[in-house]
This record gives C-alpha cells, sequence and structure tokens, in this order.
C-alpha cells in the first residue's frame, strides 16, 4: 500500500530522544527553547512559542491576542475541526466565509462582506500547503482594525511573495506526524510581536510568569524536550522533504495535465506550494478512491463534512450556505506526495487515474 502520509524518522531522530532521555529533562527544558529560536529563524519572525499541538497554537493564539465572549472571528469551513472550535474555546464566534474555488483558500471579497461590529479576528487557512491571498487578507485586516491569525498547520515553508506564512500576522503550526514536519503531537506560534509572545508564554504555563505566582487564568500547553528534539532535527530536514514532495507533485501534474474530469491543484504565482497535500478535484470521487485502494494506493479526502455542516455545528444553530466549500469538499481527493513516494511509485498513480474509466454502474 502507498500511503497517504507517513513521518520520516530514523536514527538521528532516534539519537536525539536518547540523549534528551539520559539527560533526566524530559518536560519544557533546553531544547524546547533551541526548537523556538530554530523555527523563529526559519519562518522569519522575532518569536516561537512552542506548544503541545496546532490545536494549542490557535486557542493560544486568539487567547494572547484577547480574543473572547462577544467576538467574531472570520475563517473557513474547509479545513480540519480544530481550526473553529479554537475559536468556541474561547467563547468566540467562528463566522465561516466562502473559498476560492481554485486555491480552497478564503476569498478576501467574502471575508469583507462578512464583517461586523463584532468581528475581531480574520483567520485563513493556508489549506494543503498553499498559502491563502495574503496581500488582500492583510490590508482588510489593516482596514478594519482587525487581528490577523494564520492557521499555518499544514504549511511549513509555504510562502507568499517570498515571505513565509506565520510572518505575516501571528503563525499556529502543527507538528502532527502526518503534517510536513512533526515532533509526535505538537505546535508552535509564530509573531513578530513581544507583548503577545509575552502573554502567549504565560497562558500556556498556566498564567503564571513567576512560579505559583498567577495573574490570570491559563493552561498546561507546553511542549515537551523530548519533542523538540524530534523537532529540531526534522526542522533541519524540512527543505529537503519540501523539495521532495514538490518534486512528486509535478510528476503526477504532468501525468494527470490531460485526464479527462480530472482537475490538477493550481499555484498561484506569487505563492509557494509545500504541498502537504496533493489534491485534484473529480466529480465521481468516492468511486475512484475506492478504485485506487483496491490497487494498493491510499487517498484522502480532506475534508469530506465542512465544518458549518457537522453535527456539532448544527445543533449550535449553523445553516450557512457556502456552495464552493460544499462542492469542494464533494470532489477532492487527495494523492500521496510524500517524501517517501518514488517516482515508481507517482507512475502508478498516474497510470490508474488515467485508466480509470468511470464508476461501474
Ligand atoms: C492539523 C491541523 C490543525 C490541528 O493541529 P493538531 O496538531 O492536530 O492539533 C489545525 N488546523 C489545520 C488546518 C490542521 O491541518
Amino acid at each position: 500500500m502507498i500511503p497517504i502520509a507517513k513521518p520520516q524518522l530514523g536514527d538521528d531522530e532516534i539519537q536525539a530522544v536518547n540523549e534528551v532521555l539520559r539527560s533526566g529533562i524530559i518536560a519544557e527544558g533546553p531544547r524546547v527553547a533551541e526548537f523556538e529560536q530554530a523555527f523563529a529563524e526559519y519562518t522569519g519572525t522575532e518569536h516561537a512559542i512552542a506548544v503541545s499541538s496546532g490545536t494549542a497554537a490557535l486557542h493560544l493564539s486568539l487567547l494572547a491576542h484577547g480574543v473572547g465572549k462577544g467576538d467574531e472571528v472570520i475563517t473557513s469551513s474547509f479545513s480540519f475541526i480544530a481550526t473553529a472550535n479554537s475559536i468556541l474555546f474561547t467563547g468566540a464566534k467562528p463566522v465561516f466565509a466562502d473559498i476560492n474555488a481554485d486555491t480552497f483558500n478564503l476569498d478576501p471579497e467574502l471575508i469583507k462582506e462578512s464583517i461586523t461590529k463584532a468581528t475581531k479576528a480574520i483567520m485563513p487557512v493556508h489549506l494543503y500547503g498553499h498559502p491563502a491571498e495574503m496581500d488582500a487578507i492583510r490590508d482588510i485586516a489593516e482596514d478594519h482594525d482587525l487581528i490577523l491569525i494564520e492557521d499555518a498547520c499544514q504549511a511549513h515553508g509555504a510562502e507568499y511573495r517570498g515571505r513565509k506564512v506565520g510572518s505575516f500576522g501571528t503563525g499556529a503550526f502543527s507538528f502532527y506526524p502526518t503534517k510536513n514536519m512533526t515532533t509526535s503531537e505538537g505546535g508552535m506560534i509564530t509573531t513578530n510581536d513581544s507583548e503577545i509572545a509575552d502573554r502567549a508564554r504565560i497562558i500556556r504555563a498556566h498564567g503564571s510568569k513567576q512560579r505559583y505566582l498567577h495573574h490570570m487564568l491559563g493552561y498546561n500547553m507546553r511542549m515537551t524536550d523530548i519533542s523538540a528534539a524530534i523537532g529540531l532535527v526534522q526542522l533541519k530536514k524540512l527543505e529537503d522533504y519540501t523539495a521532495k514532495r514538490q518534486h512528486n507533485a509535478k510528476l503526477l501534474t504532468d501525468g494527470l495535465k490531460d485526464t479527462e474530469g480530472v482537475t490538477c491543484p493550481s499555484v498561484r504565482s506569487n505563492c509557494r506550494h509545500v504541498f502537504h497535500q496533493y489534491t485534484i478535484r473529480i466529480t465521481e470521487r468516492d468511486a475512484l478512491a475506492e478504485e485506487l485502494r483496491s490497487m494498493g494506493i491510499g487517498t484522502g479526502v480532506y475534508y469530506p463534512i465542512p465544518i458549518h455542516k457537522q453535527p456539532y455545528y448544527s445543533e449550535l444553530g449553523y445553516n450557512d450556505t457556502l456552495l464552493a466549500t460544499e462542492r469542494a469538499s464533494r470532489e477532492v481527493l487527495s494523492l500521496p506526495v510524500h517524501p517517501e513516494v518514488t517516482d515508481q511509485d507517482i507512475r502508478k498513480i498516474s497510470e490508474a487515474v488515467n485508466n480509470w474509466s468511470g464508476p461501474k454502474c
């Protein structure tokens, strides 16, 4: 089986973890500080704050910016549930704007239309590793005095006009095993605002700057040195991983661009797409996925049910109609491009999709 995702873990990671275990400092310690500095350097930001997951990074970013009850945050419904849930955690209300059909990312014009007096922040998602339209989105945020929080959980190393995502507003990254780099569980906040960085560090550790003195409500959102040690090794390899993903994506597009009924992912000219996922559109999506599975090719659907259609969100009263989002959830299919997928695998995948003659009736 060619899996849709696979973490790349080798002797370097094992040795790094061994060293931490032998040191006896296994919770937050020197490796976390080192990883934060390396990640800030990589993204070109002043500060990076390591946390326990991508979800925690989103939640903590909102809290550090003071988002809470009575506030609205405009985001995408075509994302993983954590994007919107992180907003609910704070007591604020997620407001969903529809996506651009080509990039699957928030349509800036529709963000504008969703702004109300209660809007406090915009949270674009760099879905599949393709940057959202940051020039337009940043202009909107500046014009309306809104906080900008980037869900960069799928976009480590992605760039918009030569600038890394996570450096436009406050960035939130995930290091879950299926992402472009991993720490097992883990996440990171990036920011150029030292006040936000300070607040995030305080809230990460139960609202305390000084041990056992608590000025505000906080959480335990810390990363362990075990995770950070893995992250330091992975970060060094990230550019190679990305190059391999881009290589695989190019081969797939070369193989599929003339296939009838298949739309290959497009890359905007001013963007660096890091291909967390290589996602095609095809109307008979489920039948093709089934056929590929029978041939030993794993695929993924991200995401089959948009957030506003999730049972829990219906219970909360959401009944939006988001046509582009809903259509995408019926048509998207992600094909394997992770670093361990070989040229031979790519040929097998392209041929399988090309030779597929549609669902059997
Ligand atoms: C993975 C992911 C998250 C959550 O990250 P975790 O580390 O799993 O908590 C949030 N948003 C998006 C878009 C993601 O892909």
